[in-house]
């Protein structure tokens, strides 16, 4: 069983008893304060990060009936959470890492371990079916592959479990060793060797060598033989393998070609002198390497061919990320296709728990298939953990959960089937829900997904979470220690959704959000946000809002004061910003203005200046630099004017994205982020270093072909100079697709090859040309992301990437996901 005492915590880390209350048994382990699910029985790691503190969640945790702790410092814990037991260690990290080695050393069950650049987490979700018929399968959850991942997975471990599937992720020297004690491989795969996390090691040769050291202590390791750095690095350390080839004779298993036919690659191979043929269910080369390492592993471990085909045809893709889409009655939707089983659902409800609380937390989930546990216990626990994350409404589809439907309390409805469900779904008796959508492939859940979303048109924004966070780092990485952050999310965040946006960053401990009006101010506070928030437009006649839903604004003018003073309560305090025309000549305070400006504030001890600012005018165009240096300065003696005048010290900051990347020196205490953190630079200098948030995509209407001298769309001025195919997509400029793209001005992607717009662009949709290119109606197109940039279709028409990203209609549904 998975169970620690606290005597045995001491033990195993060397840590030091803060406090030490009636022991009871440590069951989960817990990293993460969002994820928190049964508080009795959980020990909560205070885990020290580059961006983020565990020990700041430590009161809230406690509150909510966490009562074992590992800290890394101690200071006065015992006074404040009298009846927690603590352990104080020298990184709770490591602590971490070492009641995981510890549970480890238990089980004597085969343990295969995966690393490598690329493949990891599809291989490793493809043998646990692969295997499934004869194993009960222990894996990590999704790709649970680092430092704090591994441990978290090798802790689910357990009796029953007849192997085990971990696979370990690095991304710098040092890190496997540590991973390898975790999972004491007994067998290993080494997959594939690329470029990802090159920068943290000198080269390749250096990145391989320390991913070999996952396998030190194994008995067989698996890999490709014409990875030729691995090879290298295996025939070094003397490791038996065992080996396959798409063409080198010395492998133990080798290709002798492979054909495409349909949707179905056939590989012909040798195997101990024989040959035999597979089909494996994909045709792109990297499923197909996937699909090979996974056969490698099952012939040696002998395998009977024929279930090996079969087994082989039911292969899935792997649905790596998890989606949340705006539905509809105020619905979001929480659609995860990813792999059904406990520990993919634990997963799911801890997301589902994470999102600030706003109407119901709602439960589709259809039967659990090939846990290898008995239904009775299966459901039980499913009942439990619904239980743990506050599930209020639980829709059950299948004949086993619902054979097994009085083990779930509160509001509950079950269906035998997806079709049954569908039948009787009525939309009005969904509002302001947080649903979460889970179910195994065969219940073909995405027609309820599709119920769920309002099909206004093809058009959608996606949203990518994770490319969000890593900007925001990359911009925390540029800040001296102590500097704050503003980040700006005025116009629905750029364009990418405020509240989602909002979300992420309030649980990333940003210090302050700022908007352009009240309302957005207040649409945050309404979905849970509690972040401070600055107002930088504030009109006279939203003041009252302002105060109740404590919003800050910013005082730019000595009217504006003049109104809000007018509204302020003698014996309430209120916090206020001051904004300072330094150059940009849009919004702020002069010098001559601060006689009459102190003076008011004099007569208004209740209304407190947090901190005063000013805006540059050109800080991503090194032409502008004389003149943002006058502004730096200007702002300096200004601000420190003001702080003189009210005699007390406040925050002061002026840097904007640009500012940040070139004026580091001028980041006083505090800097607002803003498009850099959707992934665009306008400095051009970092644009490597950031990543794209935001794909806009639609979809085919309809396909024409058209004769030489014909014309397309209005006013006729798109003419076919020879014979083409047209395209009609489904985004216009009602959308936000803008109508300079017109006539060639603009280009999409599909099936990663440009097309070019033929014609005006129209309100609801518009042409492209598609001579040459495999285009079908239904197909997706992509109007910018990744492979088409923001930054290039805005100088193609003569703007900023900060107005094609803020024009993205209302209309367009986002949809945000996360891997
Ligand atoms: C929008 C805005 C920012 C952020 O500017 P970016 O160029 O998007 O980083 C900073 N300060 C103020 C006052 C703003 O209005």
């Amino acid at each position: 069983m998975r169970m620690l005492t606290f005597h045995q915590l001491q033990a195993i880390t060397g840590g030091t008893l803060v406090q030490l209350q009636p022991d009871s048994p440590v069951v989960h382990l817990l990293t993460d304060s969002r994820k928190l699910s049964q508080p009795a029985g959980t020990l909560f790691f205070a885990i020290r990060g580059r961006h983020n503190d565990g020990h700041l969640y430590l009161e809230q945790l406690y509150k909510q009936g966490v009562r074992q702790f590992v800290v890394e410092d101690p200071t006065d814990l015992a006074g404040l959470y009298p009846e927690a037991s603590i352990l104080q260690v020298q990184s709770s990290l490591e602590a971490l890492q070492a009641v995981a080695a510890w549970h480890r050393a238990q089980f004597h069950v085969p343990v295969l371990g995966i690393t490598g650049s690329n493949g990891k987490t599809i291989v490793k979700e493809w043998l646990a079916q692969l295997l499934s018929p004869e194993e009960l399968v222990v894996k990590s959850p999704r790709s649970y592959n680092s430092q704090i991942g591994v441990p978290l997975s090798v802790w689910q471990l357990d009796t029953n479990h007849t192997f085990g599937i971990f696979e370990a992720g690095i991304s710098q020297l040092g890190e496997m060793q540590k991973l390898q004690q975790i999972i004491r491989p007994t067998f290993g795969l080494f997959t594939n060797i690329g470029s990802a996390h090159d920068e943290g090691f000198k080269d390749q040769n250096q990145k391989v060598a320390e991913k070999m050291k996952l396998f030190g202590e194994v008995e067989l390791l698996f890999y490709c033989l014409d990875h030729k750095l691995i090879h290298n690095a295996v025939q070094a350390s003397g490791i038996p393998a065992f080996t396959w080839s798409r063409h080198l004779p010395g492998a133990d298993l080798l290709m002798l070609g492979s054909t495409v036919s349909g949707h179905k690659t056939i590989v012909n191979y040798t195997f101990r002198g024989e040959q035999h043929s597979l089909a494996i269910p994909f045709t792109d080369e990297a499923s197909v390497e996937n699909a090979l390492h996974s056969l490698a592993i099952l012939l040696q471990r002998g395998t009977n061919l024929t279930a090996l085909q079969d087994r082989m045809d039911r292969l899935q893709p792997v649905a790596m990320r998890l989606e949340m889409k705006e539905a509809i009655n105020g619905c979001y939707l929480i659609d995860d296709t990813y792999n059904n089983d406990l520990a993919g659902l634990s997963i799911a409800l801890d997301l589902l728990a994470s999102q600030p609380k706003r109407g119901r937390r709602t439960l589709i989930l259809s039967d659990l298939l090939e846990s290898g546990m008995p239904e009775e216990k299966l459901y039980s626990e499913v009942a439990a953990l619904t239980k743990a994350h506050q599930v209020e409404r639980l829709i059950g589809i299948g004949p086993t959960i619902q054979a097994h439907g009085s083990k779930f309390g509160g509001d509950t409805a079950f269906y035998a089937s997806t079709a049954e469900f569908l039948e009787q779904f009525n939309a009005g008796q969904f509002r302001n829900e947080m649903v979460l959508v889970k179910g195994a492939r065969v219940f073909g859940f995405e027609k309820i997904v599709q119920a769920f979303q309002q099909k206004v048109h093809g058009t959608v924004l996606e949203v990518n979470l994770d490319a969000l966070v890593h900007n925001l780092n990359h911009y925390r990485s540029k800040l001296a220690s102590g500097t704050k952050l503003m980040v700006m999310v005025k116009a629905f965040a750029y364009g990418s959704g405020s509240f989602e946006v909002a979300n992420l960053l309030q649980f990333h401990r940003v210090d302050y959000l700022a908007v352009a009006y009240v309302d957005e101010g207040v649409s945050l506070r309404e979905h849970g946000i509690t972040l401070p928030i600055m107002v930088m437009n504030p009109s006279p006649d939203s003041l009252a809002k302002l105060h109740q839903f404590s919003l800050e604004p910013e005082i730019y003018s000595l009217e504006l004061l003049r109104d809000f003073l007018a509204t302020a309560q003698p014996d309430t305090s209120y916090k206020i910003h001051l904004k300072l025309d330094t150059g940009m000549h849009r919004l702020g305070f002069t010098e001559e203005d601060f006689d009459e400006l102190f003076d008011l504030l004099a007569r208004h001890p209740q209304v407190r200046v947090v901190s005063t600012f000013s805006h540059l005018a050109g800080a991503d165009e090194a032409l502008h630099d004389d003149f943002s240096k006058m502004q730096l300065q200007n702002f300096r003696a200004l601000a420190a004017e003001v702080e003189k005048r009210l005699g007390y010290t406040l925050l002061k900051h002026i840097l904007n994205s640009a500012g940040i990347v070139r004026f580091p020196e001028h980041q006083l205490d505090m800097v607002r982020l803003g498009i850099g953190l959707y992934g665009v630079e306008s400095t051009g200098s970092e644009q490597e270093a950031l990543q794209p948030v935001s794909t806009l995509k639609t979809t085919i209407s309809q396909i024409k072909h058209i004769r030489q001298g014909e014309t397309v769309g209005y006013s006729r001025k798109g003419i076919a100079d020879t014979d083409k195919t047209i395209a009609t997509i489904a985004i216009g400029y009602a959308d936000g697709y803008d109508r300079r793209f017109s006539n060639g001005a603009g280009e999409v992607l599909i099936h990663g090859r440009r097309a070019p717009v033929i014609g005006n662009v129209c309100m609801d949709m518009c042409m492209v040309d598609v001579t040459g290119i495999p285009a079908a109606v239904g197909d997706e197109v992509t109007v910018f992301g990744p492979q088409l940039t923001l930054v290039e279709l805005a100088q193609r028409i003569g703007t900023i990437s900060y107005e094609l990203l803020t024009n993205v209609s209302t209309r367009v549904k986002r949809i945000f996901f996360s891997e």
